[in-house]
């Protein structure tokens, strides 16, 4: 990084704290109450995950481009599936499809025990990690594949968010998800919803939540 980048970001970092704490109280007053989800977004640096050009809105309520297409998931929206995700308890072991810039995966990485994350375009999955390096995530892993078919080698999950919206329920997550645990996901094509999956002994139930605004789950990887 050249000198100027530098002192940008330096600058940015003495009052992102406060912006910051400030974005973590815009969040209380939507409705957000779960006291450690607010934590773990007030923990993460979200200037670090958007193009420097838009870094003075890192903090605004907005989804904001990173390239290919994709978008960064608004505070709330990101706040509001971890909330519903969680219900009060631990996320236990968790599987995110569709890292993006990967600021969801930070802020999974402080709730969670250990969180894997998929996405299926690789120079955003790059663009990730580079992201991601100063952050330190040890219980953080990124892996290059269609979310599609979730991620067999470390499955059984506790709990699976998906970034992407998916027009019916990916059979292999389903399958993928522990005894008890659960699953949330923006659900349809043009009008899309939350969607919340439990996993129970005798089945699956699903509630409905929220209207939503996400790009589609696609197939295969590029
Ligand atoms: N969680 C991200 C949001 C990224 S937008 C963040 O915090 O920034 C949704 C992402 O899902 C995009 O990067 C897109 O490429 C990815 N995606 C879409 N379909 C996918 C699939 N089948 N497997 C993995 N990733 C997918």
């Amino acid at each position: 990084m050249n000198r100027r980048g530098h002192s940008q970001l330096q600058g940015i970092g003495m009052t992102s704290q406060r912006t910051r704490a400030r974005m973590v109280e815009r969040l209380r007053q939507d409705g957000i109450t779960d006291e450690a989800v607010l934590a773990a977004l007030g923990a993460v640096p979200r200037h670090l995950f958007v193009e420097e050009a838009l870094a003075s809105r890192a903090y605004d309520d907005d989804a904001l481009p990173i390239g290919f297409s994709q978008t960064i998931s608004q505070p709330y929206v990101v706040a509001r599936m971890i909330q519903a995700l969680r219900a009060g308890r631990e996320l236990g072991k968790v599987l995110e499809i569709g890292t993006g810039c990967g600021y969801q995966a930070a802020v999974l990485a402080q709730l969670a025990t250990e969180v894997y994350s998929i996405e299926r375009i690789a120079p955003l999955l790059a663009k990730a990690r580079a992201n991601l390096r100063s952050l330190r995530l040890p219980n953080l892993r990124l892996k290059h594949a269609d979310g599609n078919l979730g991620l067999p080698e470390a499955a059984p999950f506790d709990s699976i968010i998906l970034s992407a919206a998916a027009r019916q329920l990916p059979q292999a997550l389903l399958q993928q998800l522990a005894p008890g645990g659960r699953m949330i996901l923006p659900f349809g094509s043009t009008a899309q919803v939350l969607r919340l999956v439990e996993r129970n002994r005798s089945g699956y139930s699903e509630t409905t939540l929220d209207a939503v605004r996400f790009v589609p789950m696609l197939m295969g990887v590029e």
